[in-house]
């Protein structure tokens, strides 16, 4: 009698589980056997951020703050710099609060279910999946855009990422639910995340090194490129930044702190910048001496002017110089402001608009 055949899910899981176990990238937190802080934190880190970026922070955080303990008791400022250039340092704080939610709530270990996981700062469904299956093997189901759009594809269905992902989750639950009964469910998580991120891309999918291709709906119909469908743009805000780099007669630079606004601290929200004045854009600022407390000193012309986008904002910077005779006779009681040093400035935290300015 012929060997039975194996139900299409269960060859699917194998497929993505074999092409995983030879292709993985080789990252810093893929050791064996996983180390749930490390992964805790690549994870953070891989939120709205490419590879390539966490891979040039990722080796100096850890040196940092080498544990969970290290990164609970550390300074939120030391923090912040320690994630400079990554952006988004909501996370940064989300991370923070988390690992000390960790110490105080679960002995300092990280917890091994969804539900658990998903109780601390900053872990939503996916986060939490990943951590539940890739490090501790259960079986969670994980949905990110990557994942939703392999989905999509082999299903052909020509939904927009946004209306797919109720459908994804119970799409993944299955298969996951399948995974872990063959013991596979960790590489199978992330096999499926890794073929949406290198193989099943969002523009030219490469369906001739795809290994799940003979099973692909969207690849044997030709419409890989129509799924999933874009969805519709948010209109982004307009911000105009008017900065002001002063310096004084010993080359020291003026630098401002960032106030945090509402909870999750706003854009920017605790990181050092140089004296800056945001408005809606639509009137050229007057007297922006006055509007950033500065002594009364030449402001020069605009000499550097770039946009910086964002999610939900075009953020236009416009960057002036101005000299102070004399640092040491001012004081901002209002305001956290400090004289740095060129090279000290670099080792602030500060966003990637302000490093530019600062740093060039
Ligand atoms: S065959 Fe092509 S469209 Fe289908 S899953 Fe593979 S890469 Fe994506």
């Amino acid at each position: 009698m012929p060997p039975a055949k194996a139900h299409p899910n269960l060859e699917f899981v194998r497929r993505v589980v074999r092409w995983f176990r030879a292709a993985a990238r080789p990252l810093p937190w893929r050791i064996s056997p996983r180390d749930p802080y490390r992964s805790l934190v690549s994870e953070f880190m891989l939120q709205q951020t490419q590879v390539a970026r966490v891979l040039e922070k990722f080796d100096a955080f850890i040196d940092r703050f080498p544990t969970l303990l290290h990164l609970a008791n550390a300074d939120e400022r030391d923090v912040l710099a320690s994630w400079s250039g990554l952006g988004y340092y909501r996370r940064a704080r989300l991370l923070h609060a988390a690992v000390r939610s960790i110490v105080d709530s679960h002995d300092g270990r990280v917890p091994r279910d969804v539900d658990a996981l998903m109780s601390l700062p900053g872990l939503g469904r996916y986060t939490a999946g990943a951590i539940a299956s890739i490090v501790f093997g259960n079986a969670a189901p994980i949905v990110d855009g990557n994942v939703a759009r392999v989905l999509l594809r082999i299903s052909a269905k020509p939904m927009s990422t946004d209306k797919a992902m109720a459908w994804a989750w119970k799409q993944s639950e299955r298969l996951a639910t399948l995974a872990y009964e063959q013991g596979v469910v960790g590489p199978f998580n992330e096999g499926l995340m890794e073929l949406g991120a290198t193989i099943c891309t969002p523009g030219t999918p490469r369906c001739g090194s795809c290994p799940i291709a003979p099973s692909c709906q969207a690849r044997a119909r030709g419409v890989q490129g129509l799924i999933p469908r874009p969805k519709a743009k948010a209109a982004q805000k307009k911000l105009v930044c008017e900065v002001v780099v002063v310096s004084d007669p010993r080359g020291r630079l003026l630098v401002e702190r960032r106030t945090l606004r509402g909870k999750s601290g706003g854009m920017w929200g605790g990181l050092w910048q140089a004296p800056t004045h945001e408005h809606a854009g639509d009137v050229t600022p007057r007297g922006l001496a006055g509007l950033l407390e500065l002594p009364p000193v030449r402001i020069g012309k605009v000499t550097l002017e770039f946009e910086h986008l964002t999610t939900h904002r075009r953020v236009l910077f416009r960057v002036r110089h101005a000299r102070v005779p004399d640092a040491d006779t001012l004081a901002w009681p209002d305001r956290e402001r400090r004289w740095i040093s060129r090279e000290d400035a670099a080792g602030l935290a500060l966003s990637n608009p302000q490093r530019r300015i600062l740093l060039g």
